[in-house]
């Protein structure tokens, strides 16, 4: 566990600036793009699922906090596979470096070697990944597919 302040919750208070905006919002969730962390590209369509209450993982959400952290993990994968091409996703909780539930929402995509499959997904070499403009356009991609009814 890192000591001192939250960085999530110092993210949602607006005092660090993430790159890119949320892709959404509500009354119980932030999700968010993963962050660039000083590379100049990042694995396209990774995604975070983060509580707004600071609690450090599962078992400590309420109900309704719950049912929106699952109901989001499945909307993200539809939108990832419909609009990305994602032919699987993965959501994994590590937390071993930040105490505050973060959800990782991460897509496969066709041709990833088999030994990349599962948490190294991101570390195949040729996956895609893109830049600051081109993650924005990828949200953008996944926020006007969501804003559809499917
Ligand atoms: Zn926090």
């Amino acid at each position: 566990m890192r000591s001192g302040p939250c960085f999530i919750c110092k993210k949602h208070r607006g005092e660090v600036q993430g790159e890119i905006g949320p892709l959404w919002e509500d009354e119980h969730l932030y999700i968010y793009h993963a962050p660039f962390l000083g590379k100049e590209k990042v694995y396209s369509g990774h995604l975070m699922i983060e509580t707004k209450r600071h609690l450090p993982g599962w078992g400590e959400l309420t109900d309704a906090e719950a049912r929106a952290v699952g109901l989001w993990i499945n909307r993200l994968a539809a939108a990832l596979k419909a609009s990305e091409g994602a032919e699987h996703v993965y959501s994994f909780v590590m937390g071993h470096n930040v105490p505050h539930l973060h959800v990782h929402v991460v897509p496969r995509y066709p041709g990833t070697p088999r030994e990349y499959w599962g948490v190294r997904v991101n570390e195949w070499p040729e996956a895609p990944r893109g830049g600051l403009r081109e993650i924005e356009e990828l949200v953008d991609r996944l926020r006007k597919w969501l804003k559809d009814d499917h």
